[in-house]
């Protein structure tokens, strides 16, 4: 008996995206913070969570200017670490900067779906098993020099090809559809 991984149509639609072949990712955020204080030593105060890039003097009121990236705390809690330890609001300006990178991959499809999952019973233990739980692997082995693929591998006894299985393809779940 042959089992079919039916496309589930519910899950059937077209890819608003098929076809491209660039996405944007975001590789993660860089918090970036600048503020003016008076007393250098506040460095050391917010060491824990604050690299900075660099500072300078400013005459106006005998004031530092510090940059830099905040670490392991978020935006808001370093914000109010400042206001505690009296830096003046309005010199503080915290941001977030997200680093998005354009990644090319290969044409995405024309459509998206999931596969129904049935169980299939194994030729040679008799147990039933979902297709997805069957093993389907490749291993080299150095001493003959062959490759060898298991496909649909028993999870239970370890028989190979352990039931027959096709998969609908989609012009046939199309039909189906209508
Ligand atoms: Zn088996």
């Amino acid at each position: 008996m042959t089992t079919l991984v039916k496309i589930n149509l519910r899950t059937l639609k077209e890819n608003p995206n098929a076809g491209n072949t660039i996405s944007v990712v975001n590789r993660g955020s860089t918090i970036n913070a600048s503020f003016n204080f008076h007393d250098i030593n506040i460095l050391e105060k917010i060491a824990d969570c604050f690299i900075i890039d660099k500072y300078s003097k400013r005459n106006i009121m005998s004031e530092f200017h510090f940059s830099g990236r905040v670490i392991k705390k978020g935006p808001k809690v370093f914000y109010n670490k400042l206001i505690k330890l009296g830096v003046d609001p309005s010199t503080i300006t915290v941001n977030i900067e997200n680093h998005f990178h354009h990644v090319h991959h290969a044409p995405e499809p024309k459509y998206l779906y999931k596969r129904t999952d049935p169980k299939v019973t194994c030729k040679s233990c008799g147990k039933k098993s979902k297709v997805s739980k069957l093993i389907s692997d490749e291993s080299y082995y150095r001493s003959t020099d062959e490759y060898i693929y298991y496909e649909n591998t028993c999870p239970a006894c370890g028989t190979v090809e352990c039931a027959d299985i096709k998969y609908e393809t989609i012009e046939q779940a199309l039909e189906r559809k209508g």
